[in-house]
């Protein structure tokens, strides 16, 4: 019995990679957050649907477990990708004690990516990926691990980096990277990756403390080497010696 594990990218269809699709074609029911589901409606318009809101996550890959127990083949997609504070770990969880279920797990881009390739190249060196989200990581954990970033000069992408909730997680983000990096330090934020609407922002660290971002928004925190170039942002690889 098998259950896919799918990262379906930033947007959907187009943004899926082949196997993806693939193993999308094999499926019988496809378990999701539903504007997920949506942004894949044309590959699974044939196929039951396991649906919930976004805080349902365990219920919904329970069923999903359930229903590959029954002898469906099932997929579970997540945006970008499925490892990636995605759902691959938990049904990894739930299958720990299931030796007939096979699980297998097909990446897909994560908006660190996506979201890198929109502003221009700020990824190029090392980074540090961190959520802002402390609804499973506590808030003095993510301050830590933003300190180590800042103190490593890592390039950083903050995911989550607001809700409905919480408001000012980026700004007391800022506020811990500020005692360590420099307030001109370059930084971007992307909205709406791959999606209508798509929208991309450059400016410094010191001016994104005092910017509003949503839930559909990646920001990225350029490194000391960080630049912008005819209106990318750029972190040089370190060919050209400089
Ligand atoms: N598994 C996803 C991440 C889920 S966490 C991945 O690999 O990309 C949710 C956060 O991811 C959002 O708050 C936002 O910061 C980022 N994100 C996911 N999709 C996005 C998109 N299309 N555009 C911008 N940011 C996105």
């Amino acid at each position: 019995m098998k259950l896919y594990c799918i990262g379906i990218g930033p947007g959907g269809e187009e943004q899926m990679t082949l196997r993806a699709v693939r193993a999308l074609e094999k499926c019988d029911c496809v378990a999701g957050y539903g504007l997920y589901l949506d942004l894949i409606e044309n590959l699974i318009s044939d196929k039951e649907r396991i649906e919930s809101g976004m805080t349902r996550e365990v219920l919904r890959c329970k069923a999903a477990v359930e229903a590959a127990k029954q002898g469906k083949t099932v997929a579970v997609v997540s945006s970008g990708d499925a490892g990636v504070y995605g759902m691959a770990s938990l049904l990894l969880e739930l299958c720990e004690h299931e030796p007939n279920l096979e699980v297998e797990v097909i990446p897909g881009i994560t908006a660190a990516c996506s979201g890198g390739a929109v502003l221009g190249s700020p990824l190029t060196c090392d980074f540090a990926c961190i959520s802002l989200s402390d609804l499973l990581t506590p808030w003095d954990k993510i301050e830590q691990r933003l300190r180590g970033a800042a103190a490593g000069d890592f390039c950083i992408v903050l995911y989550n980096p607001s809700s409905k909730k919480r408001t000012d997680h980026l700004r007391r983000a800022c506020d811990i990277l500020l005692e360590i990096v420099s307030p001109e330090t370059v930084c971007g934020l992307v909205r709406s990756i791959g999606r209508e609407g798509e929208s991309c922002t450059l400016t410094t660290l010191g001016e994104l403390r005092d910017t509003q971002v949503d839930m559909l928004t990646t920001v990225f925190v350029g490194n000391s080497r960080t630049r912008v170039m005819d209106g990318r942002m750029v972190t040089p690889r370190g060919y050209r010696g400089v």
